[in-house]
């Protein structure tokens, strides 16, 4: 069987190869770090750092087919190994979520709301953009941030200069704050054929800026509803997408507000795996490998709850209930680290 070629070896790498291998094909993991959640199920590990070009070359040379758990890959890592096997998702799609300016303005330029941007180079231009953009609002590096991390906000201007000095120098754009009721999700899939299949929207709950719950279905009217599977069609559409994707939004009364996008499987989309006859992970493989897209209508409702850190302590409870534990193998137990998630199902 084919060879599939995945970067990155955490519990999305993981979960990915579990998928790759029920379809019977195989799976090459690539990861600088030593003992990867994803190496405990995968065919092959490559341990080297991206700038390792020889452990690249043999990678590549490896695999027919290269896809990624994350989204921050080194460009010169890409630039080496798309002359060796395809990388789906592609390049714009890589590009245009590795940072927020260029992310927030190709959302704009589909007509897509987001909230308020404007670039953050140097502490004059937050001076700017606090004026035009007002307060509160929230400064983001521009590459590299996740979880909540690379994140300062400013509830008044006099806070710029300490928000600044958060984000160690590197480029930030500044967000007006949204006033959003509650925030969902849709994990969206595209083929290589070009046919879509969305996933019922989620319903997301943060805590510390890491995603505690997802919910579904979400609390959505019907129109909502549409409206967030729409938007996620367009933008696969746009970027000419393979695999899938997680689309996160805002919802206000003037609307559902794109905050980002992730070119891969998603934390939020978790629930696929007890909701769903394919699950998500199945979903990016099966279109990443080139095969027609799964049936993923929604068979029952879902709470989704990642255990992170210290809830590893309670996974007794967990496992007295009809919970579907989810677990990724790490060995060491650190607060904000989700160790893994369980799925409670709930029948109509
Ligand atoms: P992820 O782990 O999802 O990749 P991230 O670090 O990329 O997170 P965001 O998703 O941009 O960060 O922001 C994290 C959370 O902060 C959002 O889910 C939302 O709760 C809040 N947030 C972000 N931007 C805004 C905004 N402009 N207005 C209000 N709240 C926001
Ligand atoms: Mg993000
Ligand atoms: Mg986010």
């Amino acid at each position: 069987g084919a060879t599939i070629g995945i970067l990155g070896g955490g519990q999305l790498g993981r979960m990915l190869a579990v998928a790759a291998a029920r379809l019977g094909l195989k799976v090459h993991i690539f990861e600088p770090s030593a003992n990867p959640p994803a190496g405990d199920v995968a065919h092959r590990v490559t341990t080297a750092s991206y700038e390792d070009h020889a452990a690249l070359t043999a990678f590549g040379q490896s695999v027919d087919v290269i896809t990624y758990e994350f989204e921050n890959i080194p460009t010169s890592a890409l630039d080496l190994l798309e002359t060796l096997a395809p990388i789906h998702p592609g390049r714009q799609a890589l590009a245009t979520s590795q940072d927020r300016l260029i992310e927030k303005t190709f959302l704009q330029g589909l007509g897509l709301q987001t909230a308020p941007f404007a670039d953050v180079p140097d502490m004059a231009a937050l001076d700017v953009a606090i004026a035009s953009i007002g307060a509160p609002a929230i400064l983001k590096t521009r590459r590299m941030g996740y979880d909540g991390k690379g994140q300062s906000r400013i509830k008044t201007a006099q806070d710029a200069p300490r928000a600044l000095a958060d984000m160690a120098e590197a480029p930030a754009i500044l967000e007006g704050f949204v006033n959003f009721t509650h925030e969902v999700s849709v994990i969206g899939a595209r083929g290589q054929d070009g046919s879509v299949a969305c996933y019922d929207p989620g319903e997301n709950v943060h805590q510390d800026g890491i995603l505690r719950t997802t919910k579904v279905p979400a609390n959505l009217t019907a129109s909502q509803r549409t409206d967030a599977v729409l938007i996620a069609a367009r933008i696969l559409n746009a970027l000419d997408y393979v695999g899938v994707m997680g689309v996160e939004l805002f919802v206000t009364p003037q609307g559902l507000i794109v905050n980002e996008i992730a070119p891969r499987v998603h934390n939020s989309g978790h629930w696929t795996q007890n909701g769903c006859t394919i699950c998500q992970f199945e979903q990016h493989i099966r279109a990443v490998a080139g095969w027609p897209l799964g049936d993923g209508s929604r068979h029952a409702d879902v709470i989704m709850e990642n255990l992170i850190g210290n809830d590893m302590d309670r996974l007794g409870d967990y496992a007295k209930t009809d919970a579907a534990i989810h677990l990724y193998g790490k060995a060491e137990v650190k607060p904000g680290r989700k160790m893994g998630h369980v799925n409670r199902i709930f029948r109509a």
